[in-house]
């Protein structure tokens, strides 16, 4: 991977540092260059959480890399499982700032949801994430924690299969992390996932999903649009600048490039994205282009719902608007609610995490 930086890398949890970096402090402990190899294999394909479950590293090397260099740098603060099997994960970072991540499993896949920033600068007006803005980026190494630990929660059981990048935070605005960290994701030699099985899930930004769409390999890319007007998407993503059209036609540059077809994500709320107009302008948009739409029955937050007035639209104005949009030829689907028994909407675990009064 990159070279060492400059400023170095003392201290650093080892998942933050790349291949070269974790070869330079292999020797600096005394190892030959090929145990970096071995360091890193354990490190990203086995997956361990302790230096001294590294078998065929030597013990003396083992604990000069511990000194320098904790193996992770979060901590799972809180789990919660839901009793569909969703289970959430507050991760403390660090600097003690928390994150979440979400395991899903639904049959065969296993699904995990992960976050790339400390809050969320974007401030869609029914997330609870976009609340209190962004306090950072996640760096690459805080990204693919996640899945390190997603994995080791499944132990032998489950299989992680697929992995979307939807969690807290715009992706597309922490790239210099985001990419880095798709790739050791999907590196042979890293947790080896097919680009397939990975999405990655933006509000809207045209110039970096350029950027995105440069970079290799084909990730799926998902497009949360909410709607197809430009004031009432300003409404509902009041960060959002850049005009429908713009984003859409950003998206079918991306299919075209990558041969990866846009999902459009839509979360539904009751009277204010949910009418026939809005069904129809949303064909209008997209109708033409091959694509999916999955609406996403809004999961209330009560703080929002009692201070924005928002709610969860019933099952028939659901299928209605589904309806529409089928008649308009466009490929729809549903998201069905996953584990709504317990603190499930994006960004809740971590709220509520923050409201409560310090443990002990
Ligand atoms: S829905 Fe996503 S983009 Fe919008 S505020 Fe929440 S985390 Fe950010």
């Amino acid at each position: 991977m990159d070279a060492p930086r400059a400023d170095g890398a003392a201290r650093l949890p080892l998942t933050d540092l790349t291949d070269a970096e974790v070869t330079a402090a292999v020797v600096a402990c005394g190892g030959k260059p090929f145990q970096a190899r071995q360091v890193l294999h354990w490190l990203w394909r086995h997956g361990v959480d302790d230096y001294a479950q590294m078998g065929n590293v030597p013990a003396q090397l083992r604990t000069a890399l511990a000194e320098r260099h904790p193996l992770r740098g979060a901590t799972v603060a809180k789990a919660d499982l839901a009793d569909d099997g969703t289970e959430k994960l507050l991760l403390r970072l660090r600097d003690a700032e928390t994150v979440e991540c979400v395991v899903i499993p639904d049959g065969e896949r296993t699904t995990l949801c992960v976050s790339t920033q400390v809050g969320c600068p974007v401030a869609c007006i029914f997330c609870a994430s976009g609340m209190a803005g962004v306090k950072r980026n996640l760096t690459a190494g805080e990204i693919v924690e996640q899945v390190l630990v997603a994995r080791r929660r499944l132990g032998a059981a489950r299989r992680l299969t697929n992995l979307v990048v939807m969690g807290m935070g715009e992706p597309l605005l922490n790239l210099d992390a985001l990419l880095p960290a798709l790739q050791r994701i999907h590196d042979a030699d890293g947790i080896d996932m097919g680009a397939r099985r990975i999405t990655v899930s933006t509000s809207g930004y045209p110039r970096q999903m350029e950027r995105f769409a440069a970079a290799d390999p084909a990730y799926n890319l998902a497009v949360s649009l909410h709607a197809a007007d430009d004031a009432l998407r300003r409404e509902l993503v009041p960060t959002s600048s850049a005009p429908v059209r713009e984003i859409v036609e950003a998206a079918h540059r991306y299919f075209g490039r990558k041969g990866r077809e846009v999902t459009y994500e839509v979360v539904l709320l009751e009277g204010r994205n949910d009418r026939p107009q809005d069904a129809v302008a949303m064909v209008e948009v997209l109708g033409a282009l091959p694509c999916t739409v999955n609406l996403i029955p809004w999961n209330p937050v009560e703080e929002l719902a009692a201070a924005r007035g928002l709610r969860r639209p019933a099952k028939a104005r659901v299928d209605a608007f589904a309806d529409a949009l089928r008649r308009g030829g466009l490929n729809v689907t549903v998201r069905r609610q996953r584990g709504a028994d317990r603190s499930a909407a994006c960004g809740q675990l971590r709220l509520r995490a923050a409201a409560a009064p310090p443990a002990g």
